[in-house]
C-alpha cells in the first residue's frame, strides 16, 4: 500500500502544528513508539489505554493495554483489558466496512470538504480586525509622538494611550483567535484528505492489520464498559464495533 504523497505539503505541517497543540492542551503527552499510544481511551473514566507486557506461563510475552487509571488507581473501570491482537482485529473489521463503503464516504468527503475549502466569511472577518488594529496601532504612535513633542495634559494622555492599548490588546488577541480557527480548519481538510486516500488506495478488504493505515484513517478509539470499540476517524466520522 502506499499513500505517501511525494512531498510535504503545506497543509501537513498545519496539520502537525494542530495536533501538536492538541496535546498540548489536553495535557497528554505521549510518545508515539507504538501505533495505539495516546489513541485509545477508557469510555468509563477517559483516562488514555496504556501498555504492558504481560508475563505469562509460556515463553512469550504479550502486549497488554488498559485504561491508565485502573493501572495506577484503586478505582477499577469495568472497561476491559485488550491485547494487541484484539485492538487489531477490531481495526480490520472497522476499516472493512470502510471500504466496502467507499463510495459513500467519497461523497460525504467530497461535500465536506468544499465547505472546509471555503474561507471567505472567516478571511473578511481577519481582514477587517487586521485594518482595524492598524489603524489602532498608528494611533498609539501618534499619540507617544504628539506627546513626546509637545506639552499634552498627562492624565489625559494616559487616558488616552491606555483606552487605546487596551483595544490594541484585544484586537491582536482576535486576530490570533482567527489565524487558529483557519490552521484548525486546514488541519481537518489534511486529515480528511489522508483518510480519504487510504481508503480510496484500497482495493479489497484487508486481513492483515496494517500500521500505516491505522495513522491514516483513526484520530483516537474508546473502549466501553459493554466491550465496544468507538472508532473515531480522521473524516469526522464514528463507528463502533463490538470486541
Ligand atoms: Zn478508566
Amino acid at each position: 500500500m502506499d499513500f505517501h504523497p511525494p512531498i510535504i505539503e503545506p497543509e501537513v505541517f498545519d496539520l502537525v502544528q494542530y495536533e501538536m497543540k492538541q496535546r498540548k492542551a489536553s495535557g497528554k503527552w505521549v510518545s508515539a513508539a507504538h501505533c495505539f499510544s495516546g489513541k485509545i481511551f477508557c469510555g468509563e473514566c477517559g483516562s488514555l489505554y496504556g501498555s504492558k507486557l504481560q508475563h505469562g506461563k509460556s515463553k512469550y510475552k504479550r502486549m497488554m493495554w488498559q485504561c491508565n487509571q485502573a493501572a495506577s488507581s484503586r478505582i477499577k473501570c469495568k472497561t476491559p483489558q485488550l491485547t494487541d491482537k484484539q485492538v487489531q482485529e477490531a481495526f480490520i473489521a472497522v476499516i472493512n466496512k470502510l471500504i466496502a463503503n467507499k463510495a459513500v464516504i467519497e461523497q460525504a468527503f467530497k461535500e465536506m470538504l468544499f465547505i472546509l475549502t471555503d474561507n471567505t466569511k472567516l478571511e473578511a472577518r481577519h481582514n477587517d480586525l487586521q485594518d482595524e488594529y492598524d489603524v489602532v496601532r498608528e494611533m498609539i504612535r501618534k499619540l507617544i509622538e504628539e506627546n513626546a513633542t509637545t506639552t499634552l495634559d498627562q492624565k489625559e494622555y494616559q487616558r488616552q494611550y491606555n483606552s487605546f492599548t487596551e483595544r490594541y490588546v484585544i484586537l491582536k488577541e482576535r486576530l490570533v483567535e482567527i489565524n487558529e480557527q483557519i490552521q484548525e480548519r486546514a488541519a481537518k481538510r489534511t486529515n480528511m484528505k489522508r483518510f480519504m486516500e487510504a481508503i480510496k488506495s484500497q482495493k479489497r478488504l484487508i486481513t492483515k492489520f496494517d500500521e500505516e493505515l491505522w495513522f491514516a484513517t483513526v484520530k483516537s478509539a474508546e473502549i466501553t464498559a459493554t466491550n465496544e470499540m468507538c472508532f473515531s476517524f480522521r473524516d469526522g466520522s464514528n463507528k463502533i464495533v463490538r470486541l
